[in-house]
């Protein structure tokens, strides 16, 4: 049915037809029925964001506009772990539900409540899983080059240790994305690890970019 647009302002309330019309507009067009986020991005009028306030999840609007739902791609807890360690970072506070349907995240909330029900029960289990004993840390063949014991990279439950100990503040001028978004917080090594510091928490502090980069050309 081909019919002229009526064009709203693109900041005025949105209708749930509006919104859904647009999926269909945007799945005929593309001649798929399946629409995910990032397609929607690149070819629809509204953000993503609006969709899955009014109708819950992005899953929830496609239902709503007769279109399939899209792969659901399931990932490892350490994964899904990982990324919420990620968002924690750039906020430099405890995301909520909301801030994973942001650019902050990789992963969207839906991912998380098909794993573990609700957004508070995937906190308490990131928690718990942050404050599991590490297994040991992994001697890898790059420590032999270095002479350091453990391998290069922090593993998560290290970098949120690391994190949470400084407050999610970096250590030097105390800039936290919880103050400015602008702020990346880095994991650096106090004794560098190509010098046989090692991949321990005493080892390690919480280091803005600026203050890290800084710190690499002085060396
Ligand atoms: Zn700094």
């Amino acid at each position: 049915m081909n019919k002229f647009q009526y064009s709203p302002p693109k900041n005025a309330p949105k209708s749930s037809e509006e919104l859904i019309e647009d999926l269909q507009l945007v799945a005929k067009k593309l001649n798929t029925r399946k629409i995910t986020q990032k397609l929607y991005t690149e070819h629809g009028k509204f953000n993503c964001s609006t969709f899955i306030n009014r109708f819950g999840t992005w899953n929830k609007s496609l239902l709503k506009a007769g279109l399939q739902l899209s792969n659901i791609v399931s990932y490892s807890d350490e994964k899904l772990f990982e990324n919420i360690l990620n968002v924690w970072q750039k906020k430099g506070a405890q995301p909520t539900r909301r801030d994973m349907n942001t650019t902050m995240s990789e992963i969207s909330s839906g991912a998380y409540n098909r794993r573990f029900s609700s957004w508070t029960s995937t906190i308490k289990e990131f928690i718990a899983y942050a404050n599991s004993k590490e297994i040991s840390a992994i001697k890898n063949e790059a420590s032999q080059v270095s002479g350091s014991k453990t391998s290069r990279d922090p593993s998560l439950r290290l970098r949120f240790h690391v994190l949470k100990r400084d407050n999610f503040s970096c250590v030097q001028c105390g800039a936290s994305p919880a103050k400015d978004q602008k702020v990346v917080l880095h994991i650096d090594h106090i004794k560098p690890w190509s010098k046989g510091g090692e991949t321990e928490i005493s080892n390690l502090q919480t280091l803005c970019q600026n203050c890290n980069l800084g710190k690499s050309n002085i060396e």
